[in-house]
């Protein structure tokens, strides 16, 4: 079996993991700071909030920025289910723009457009979410014109792209962005189990975020609604959450951030080896905006539709047949039940329909070898036999 992605540990961190294991504190202690700080430091943002995923950072981001009933939120309808949902639990309505066809990430053209449409309509954003597709970076700039001219918020969901690059600039920055979002799953870019964090360079942002992380409560009194009633005293001012990273997390996740920079050349090595030994006409490779340098979480190809070889699902059922657990990054969000009661029309984002028709993520992670990306081109490639009837590969489909 060869995985779509997979974390890569070493025994630093194991030894960081159990340091923390065998000290005073297990969470609220200083680790989860220290990792704020690293990782703020790292993007060239002046502050980080650490949270127990990336779903609770969006969350906490849209809480921060205000998102409430009356909002409503834009995202890319290529990405996990989370970048709409933190809209939701807010209580907000949720639209999508469609995709380019290039980069697979929002459209500015299609965003432009549609901006036109809602001022018409009064019924303007007040937070984009774009979504930096597989960690390459989308058109943060015109984004950001765009946010000026028509007056909404942006938070990055840059789960896939830590230690990837906009204009030379690390992702995370802010420069583009109210704030940016990172997940550390173990199959993203580095890992702390399950964490996430959100960065900005707006310390009331940050302090509001981090009052959502704990319950929205406060421990200083220049925070209080009056002085405290004694050295007990806490007060709960806003409707906040239990999303706290642990310190075993941090701890995790600051031994890897070590390696971050390794990790990302890496699978850029692995990346351009794809290129390379991906040879059929039929297929789409990556394409990269010059702009950009991608963290290449993901390695997304494209078989075109309709070419006389083979067809997307006979491809991907190939594979996993193969034993190369390759996965689709991702079905369009609006495509799923809870969205399509919302009423979505599939005629509005062609090119997330074009998308969705070809694409295929390959296995991508550091450890991935040279053999197993051979094994991974030669089943692309349409090299391998694969002597299975139609019926026969179906029963492979529902297995991983
Ligand atoms: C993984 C992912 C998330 C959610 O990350 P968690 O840390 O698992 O909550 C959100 N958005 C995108 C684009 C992701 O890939």
């Amino acid at each position: 079996m060869i995985p779509y992605g997979r974390q890569d540990i070493s025994e630093e961190d194991i030894q960081a993991v159990t340091d923390v294991l065998r000290s005073d504190f297990l969470t609220q202690g200083k680790l989860v700071p220290a990792f704020e700080r690293a990782v703020a430091s790292y993007c060239t943002a002046k502050l980080g909030v650490a949270v127990n995923s990336a779903t609770s950072a969006l969350h906490v981001a849209c809480l921060a920025l205000g998102v409430g009933k009356e909002d409503i939120v834009w995202t890319s309808p290529i990405t996990f289910v989370a970048s709409a949902n933190c809209a939701i639990y807010c209580g907000a309505t949720v639209d999508f723009v469609d995709i380019d066809s290039r980069t697979y990430n929002m459209s500015v053209e299609a965003l432009q457009k549609k901006l036109i449409t809602a001022k018409k309509a009064g019924k303007l954003p007040k937070v984009v979410i774009p979504v930096h597709l597989a960690g390459q970076s989308c058109d943060m700039e015109s984004i950001f014109r765009l946010s000026k001219e028509y007056g909404f918020a942006i938070i990055e969901d840059a789960s896939h792209c830590i230690g990837g690059k906009y204009k030379g600039v690390p992702i995370g920055s802010c420069r583009y962005s109210s704030i940016a979002v990172f997940s550390f799953h173990p199959v993203k870019i580095i890992t702390t189990g399950e964490g996430g964090m959100a960065t900005t360079n707006d310390p009331v942002l940050a302090k509001r975020m981090a009052h959502f992380r704990s319950h929205g409560i406060v421990r200083y009194a220049d925070e209080m609604t009056h002085e405290p009633d004694g050295p007990w005293f806490y007060q709960q001012i806003d409707l906040g959450f239990n999303y706290r990273m642990t310190d075993i997390q941090a701890a995790l996740g600051l031994s890897q951030l070590k390696r971050l920079d390794d990790f990302v050349a890496k699978r850029h090595e692995i990346a351009k080896r794809y290129n390379e030994i991906l040879t059929e006409p039929w297929l789409t490779l990556p394409w990269q905006d010059p702009d950009t340098y991608s963290a290449f979480h993901l390695y997304i190809i494209r078989v075109q539709e309709n070419n006389p070889i083979v067809n997307h699902l006979q491809l991907f059922t190939m594979l996993r047949s193969a034993g190369i657990l390759v996965n689709l990054h991702y079905i369009p969000v609006y495509r799923h039940p809870f969205y399509q009661r919302m009423g979505f029309d599939v005629a509005d984002f062609p090119e997330a329909e074009s998308y969705y028709a070809e694409a295929i993520s390959l296995p991508m992670f550091t450890t991935l070898t040279a053999e197993q990306q051979d094994i991974v081109a030669a089943c692309v490639n349409q090299k391998t036999a694969v002597d299975k009837t139609d019926e026969e590969l179906k029963g492979f489909q529902n297995i991983f």
